[in-house]
């Protein structure tokens, strides 16, 4: 069936952009850059999306900012990072970047250690696991020989093709730990393109952090949008999207416009945009991913490096296996990745702070909060104790620093500002490599395409502007 209805437009526009996330401003601004004229909407009032900010206990609290991968010096234009600034034209001394010191997966007889020097994590494998260096050297040759941005590559499970280089089990997960926690929507192993791209962009180049956090970023992301004559608009959400039967034609709004527009790029997710079309329309879907986390920011009055603790991020995990997984409960306190802002090259923060995530179970939390809101403050103020826990055990026995506030979020907060359903953070496990969707005119940009994290949603925004529309 097809729709019938005859719309009148408010405006019209060459592209509308749903969501001022990263992949959302990366796009527009490609797009701008090139003069088309281009809205960007954003439902809530800032921008940023999954790594957004916040001011709490007068302080400025970065959302989703650990780390951001890819880390690559100024003047490397063929890398990732490189790339995505010439791109944007935008100047690497303009984020000025800190690298991590160093980085420790942490499993209960084994620590692995890495910096964004390779040879460390290279020099630590030949000694923690003397049998597996050449299988591990094998590996990164394949790794460094992989298109892994191919947008035909198929689709395959990265355990088993890298188990064919390597047989410490152990060392297999640990590998696969920090790449998992920071970028896959599937649970317990992921897509092997992916891995190429998690392992490139973490353990090749490494971790880094702009000064001032993310909202240096997205500042520098506005700014250049508005000076290319882009439109944004907070505080106004799509609430469909408007389909002839035959192609996409505009979207109308949450305040009852009706804007038209040849092309939508929508960066809110997969089972997000289909929502927005039309029952009668429907040609499609795509699962709700299961992965979301919980994080709890806890800031002190002293710093970890106060006492001699350098780790920039450690990733914890307490088990033999690691479970990366839906927990089935609100979270999970036997692993977490837990992030000390400070211990990044140059830190800029006044006081000690200290992030931990665990993975979480939306439904939980959901089913709390709709019921008692009450308990639900108290589930958080308990995850908080036992984050403080996991944190004691790793850091030095003299610590003795005094929390001066605490923040927790968990996925209805993420859902709530990010509109993604069950508070997915990676989303959904059905990616469109190459954007398209079965709705001719409608593309989808950033973690739905496939490409996470802060740089990979850039550079999807930046991909999927250049194919669907500049390329046309
Ligand atoms: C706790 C946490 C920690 C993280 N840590 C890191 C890290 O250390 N390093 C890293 O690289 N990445 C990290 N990430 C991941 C990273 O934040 C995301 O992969 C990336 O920001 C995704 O960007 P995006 O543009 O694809 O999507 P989003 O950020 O989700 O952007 C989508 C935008 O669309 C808007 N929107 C939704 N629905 C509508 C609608 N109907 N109308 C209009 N607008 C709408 C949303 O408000 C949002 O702004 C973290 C994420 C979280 C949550």
């Amino acid at each position: 069936m097809t729709s019938q209805t005859t719309h009148t437009f408010d405006r019209e526009y060459d592209t509308i952009v749903i969501g001022a996330g990263m992949s959302g401003l990366g796009a527009g601004i490609r797009l701008a850059m090139f003069d088309k004229k281009v809205l960007i909407l954003e439902k809530h009032s800032i921008s940023g999306g999954l790594n957004s900010y916040y001011t709490r206990f007068k302080r400025p609290f970065d959302v989703g900012l650990h780390a951001m991968t890819n880390f690559s010096p100024r003047g490397e234009r063929k890398s990732p990072l490189g790339k995505l600034l010439k791109q944007l034209r935008i100047k690497h001394e303009q984020l000025n970047l800190s690298e991590q010191k160093h980085s420790t997966i942490v499993f209960p007889d084994t620590k692995l250690s890495f910096t964004n020097e390779f040879s460390i994590l290279i020099e630590e494998i030949a000694q923690k696991f003397p049998h597996e260096i050449d299988g591990f050297l094998k590996l990164v040759d394949e790794i460094k020989n992989f298109n892994e941005v191919s947008l035909k590559n198929e689709y395959q499970a990265a355990k088993s093709v890298v188990s064919t280089y390597l047989k410490s089990e152990t060392l297999i997960e640990m590998i696969f730990c920090p790449l998992l926690i920071y970028g896959s929507a599937w649970e317990d192993d992921m897509d092997f393109s992916q891995f190429v791209i998690m392992f490139k962009s973490i353990y090749l180049e490494g971790f880094c952090r702009p000064e001032g956090g993310v909202r240096t970023l997205l500042n520098l992301l506005l700014e250049t949008y508005e000076q290319r004559g882009g439109e944004l608009e907070f505080k106004h959400g799509v609430e469909k999207i408007l389909y002839d039967g035959k192609k996409v034609i505009g979207v109308q709004t949450t305040k009852g416009e009706k804007i038209k527009a040849n092309k939508v790029l929508s960066s809110m997710g997969a089972p997000e945009t289909y929502a927005r079309i039309d029952e009668q329309e429907k040609k499609t879907s795509a699962q709700t991913g299961r992965m979301t986390f919980t994080e709890t920011i806890f800031i002190t009055d002293k710093k970890p490096s106060d006492f001699g603790f350098h780790e920039t991020i450690y990733f914890y995990n307490n088990r033999n296996k690691y479970l990366y997984r839906n927990p089935q409960t609100y979270y999970d306190d036997q692993s977490a990745v837990i992030c000390f802002p400070n211990n990044f090259q140059d830190d800029d923060n006044p006081e000690g702070i200290i992030r931990v995530t665990f993975m979480a179970d939306y439904t939980h939390w959901k089913k709390l909060l709709s019921e008692d809101r009450k308990a639900y403050r108290e589930k958080k103020k308990e995850m908080g104790e036992t984050a403080y826990d996991v944190v004691k055990k790793l850091l030095p026995n003299s610590w003795d620093a005094k929390i001066e506030c605490i923040d927790t979020f968990t996925p209805t907060t993420i859902e709530r500002y990010t509109g993604h359903f069950g508070g997915t953070v990676y989303g959904s496990p059905d990616k469109s490599r190459d954007g398209t969707t079965p709705y001719q005119n409608l593309y989808l940009c950033g973690t739905d395409q496939g490409f996470l994290g802060i740089v990979g949603s850039l550079l999807s925004g930046i991909s999927m502007a250049n194919l669907h529309v500049l390329s046309q």
